[in-house]
């Protein structure tokens, strides 16, 4: 098929970005405006109000930064940590990997426990851990809720328990990138001090806006925190967003964006949004165990309802299945990384996302196994994944 033009979708099935509805395009398609009138209130107000919610907090304190998650990772330890100090991180994934080397780049101490790729945090090694640390060295605990990498949810309510449980002052630090506005996420349930996500995820806008949510607790440390902050402090934000401002200019249409996305979140109910992201990936799941394969995730308490990570049969190279579905199908899947180059592909199913759409992908990611020599049966990914939708549909949603 020769030609620069692909007709039809792209189908992006990365895990994130995803796809950012037809509705949260036209909101962000505005003029630009003075950020400093006394209009611009109204816009942002009701912004940390709503994503309060997301996070499930009342406690909590909303600061949306215009940045990638990165940024939010970076903002979270900064202004509360003072280099030297210690944390206590699990690490069994590439983004648990790089929030641990971006804290060290802050100079501060990391204590790794290695978990094996597939499994995720142990709430009793932690548990273990603190108990030990009877000084209270250990100021904080990274724990990354779904790792993007392998398609592992961590239990952050045991994490909590687990830090109860040894009667530790640690804060809680979670990643929720790619759980947060997609799989349940209870801020103030769980103890949560700092949790942050981007908005390219679950929240279904471009990349641009990194989020972030502290505790009461978390935010009592800020005076005391000395690592050098500037673009991501968070007392400039929370000061300047206290009259509806910013502390410099923001991602104007991104705050369009997120208004909207908070709109259409909410009239499909958060539940329904948790329901829907646990039936896409269990169409997935089915599809899956109907090729004969198994996900990186070992066992199914780890199963993410956001990414499926597919191990590819030995002797194949996952890496030739993501380049044969994009250029042949226009088709992109998430590749392996690090560890886990070339040993698997992933199917993100999250975002503005249903059955069919899915069943693109799946159908896709079907044919460019085959293409590459995996003997899946043909069709057999899709038909397990259908059934799965038609008689799964009601449960998903109580509404249909
Ligand atoms: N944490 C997780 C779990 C992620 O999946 C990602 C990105 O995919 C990040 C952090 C980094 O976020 P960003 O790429 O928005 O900086």
């Amino acid at each position: 098929m020769a030609g620069a033009r692909r007709p039809g979708r792209n189908f992006l099935f990365v895990p994130g970005p995803t796809n950012v509805p037809d509705r949260i395009l036209r909101a962000m398609h505005v003029p630009m405006e003075d950020h400093r009138s006394p209009d611009f209130p109204s816009l942002t107000i009701p912004l940390f109000e709503e994503m309060k919610k997301v996070f499930q907090t009342k406690e909590g304190q909303v600061v949306i930064f215009p940045s990638s998650g990165t940024g939010a990772w970076e903002s979270a330890l900064t202004n509360t940590r003072s280099p030297g100090d210690k944390l206590l991180a699990p690490r069994f994934g590439q983004f648990s990997h790089l929030w641990i080397e971006l804290a060290r780049r802050h100079g501060l101490q990391v204590v790794v426990q290695e978990e094996e790729w597939g499994t995720g945090a142990d709430p009793d090694r932690i548990e273990e851990a603190l108990r030990a640390d009877k000084a209270h060295e250990i100021k904080g605990i990274l724990v990354v809720h779904n790792e993007t990498a392998t398609g592992v949810t961590s239990d952050v309510a045991a994490v909590r328990r687990a830090i109860d449980a040894a009667g530790h002052p640690a804060l809680l630090y979670v990643d929720g990138v790619s759980s947060i506005g997609s799989i349940d996420f209870r801020f103030d349930e769980w103890g949560v001090d700092l949790a942050i996500t981007g908005s390219q995820k679950g929240m279904m806008l471009p990349a641009g806006l990194g989020i972030l949510c502290a505790s009461p607790k978390a935010l009592a440390q800020m005076e005391a925190a000395k690592c050098t902050r500037a673009y991501f402090n968070l007392a400039d934000h929370i000061n300047a967003n206290a009259g509806g401002y910013f502390p410099y200019t923001p991602a104007l249409p991104l705050l369009y964006g997120l208004r909207e996305s908070l709109a259409m979140m909410f009239e499909e109910g958060l539940e329904n949004v948790f329901a829907r992201h646990r039936y896409l990936a269990s169409g997935t799941r089915a599809a899956v165990d109907a090729w004969g394969l198994s996900l990186c995730a070992k066992e199914p308490k780890w199963q993410s309802d956001t990414v499926s990570a597919i191990m590819v049969p030995n002797g194949f190279n996952g890496a030739d299945v993501i380049e044969r579905a994009y250029r042949r199908y226009n088709l992109a899947l998430g590749a392996g990384l690090s560890e886990v180059a070339g040993k698997l592909f992933r199917i993100g199913h999250l975002g503005d996302l249903n059955e069919l759409m899915l069943l693109g992908a799946i159908s896709g990611a079907e044919m460019s196994m085959r293409d590459v020599g995996i003997q899946v049966e043909p069709g057999s990914g899709v038909a397990a994944a259908q059934e799965y939708f038609r008689n799964a549909y009601g449960a998903a949603d109580q509404r249909l």
